[in-house]
């Protein structure tokens, strides 16, 4: 099906973008296009003016500045999966990056696009979480810091408001003895996660965890850090029965999705198996980085 008409406006800055959605009508911010133009053929958004943003400068590519790490919303999957420095300093992200859809995706989707539609299985939510990123967001109200846990609301639902515009995400330059890893179970038609998890774990001088952070996506209807599994890592030394039993707390509490792609019961043991393979992944490469 074709999309309803609209007429299509290029954005030169973040205050043009900014003005245009806010005095159009119904009005809609446009960057890769691969969410909402699907969308717009399905007919479940018919917006009549389409405000697109990537020709803005400035709001495409990695920074470090004063230890954090900064990407610009325009930033594509595929710029994030080849950037040294996310390699370097959140490998979660760099292979959740590459964990999105094919070539032709990554090369045109950006990471401001993907948090601001927030799919159910969309991969950087977890990541998000598990980096504790801070979104940041502009509208004429000024500029605003939206951490993670408040950003994802729920259902194709984020923080945002309607004349918002994401302009970038901040990281903080994980601690010494950082490791993290994404692991995913992918829906093998469309790529996208039926569970996602992405771990972050610091390993301390004696070789205990001092800080877990895991993040979920795909298995439930928004993504959801898992505090007992952190909990359960916490304070100890990383081994496989610490790991397993961390894990096995992974699914208890949530609303684990019931859908075509996979029950209840399947996922459930989906959370627990690749919750530990990301913990697991992310030790190793925290003693690798602590040695
Ligand atoms: C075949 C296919 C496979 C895919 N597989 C995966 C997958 O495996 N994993 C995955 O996570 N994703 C997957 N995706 C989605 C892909 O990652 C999209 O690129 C992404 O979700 C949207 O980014 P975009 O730049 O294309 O945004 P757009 O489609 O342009 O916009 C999406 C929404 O975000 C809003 N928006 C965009 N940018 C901003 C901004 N800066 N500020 C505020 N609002 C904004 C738009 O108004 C729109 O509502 C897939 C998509 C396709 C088509």
């Amino acid at each position: 099906m074709n999309p309803s008409p609209f007429a299509f406006h290029r954005a030169t800055s973040v205050q043009d973008a900014i003005s245009l959605v806010s005095t159009l009508d119904n009005a809609k911010i446009i960057a890769g296009g691969h969410s909402l133009l699907p969308v717009m053929k399905l007919r479940l958004a018919e917006p009549d003016h389409l405000v697109d943003i990537t020709g803005i400068p400035g709001l495409r590519g990695v920074a470090e500045r004063n230890g954090a790490i900064e990407i610009g919303a325009l930033t594509t999957h595929r710029d994030l999966a080849t950037s040294d420095l996310i390699g370097r300093a959140v490998p979660m992200l760099a292979e959740s990056a590459l964990a999105v859809g094919d070539n032709q995706v990554r090369n045109r989707g950006t990471i401001g696009g993907a948090l601001a539609h927030a799919d159910a299985a969309a991969d950087y939510p977890a990541v998000m979480l598990a980096a504790e990123a801070v979104m940041i967001a502009e509208s004429a109200k000024g500029r605003r810091e939206i951490p993670a846990e408040e950003f994802f609301l729920g259902f194709l639902t984020t923080a945002l408001g309607p004349e918002e515009l994401l302009v970038g995400i901040r990281i903080d330059v994980p601690a010494a003895g950082t490791g993290s890893a994404y692991e995913k179970l992918a829906n093998q038609a469309s790529g996208y996660a039926i569970v996602g998890v992405a771990a972050s774990v610091t390993v301390s001088g004696a070789g205990s965890l001092s800080a877990a952070k895991i993040g979920l996506t795909g298995a439930t209807a928004s993504a959801v850090r898992i505090p007992a599994c952190e909990a359960a890592l916490v304070g100890r030394t990383p081994s496989a029965d610490v790991i397993a039993h961390a894990a096995a707390f992974a699914p208890e509490g949530l609303e684990l999705l019931d859908d075509l792609h996979a029950s209840t019961a399947y996922r459930g043991r989906v959370v627990r198996g690749l919750t530990a393979r990301a913990i697991t992944r992310a030790v190793a490469s925290a003693q690798h980085k602590a040695r």
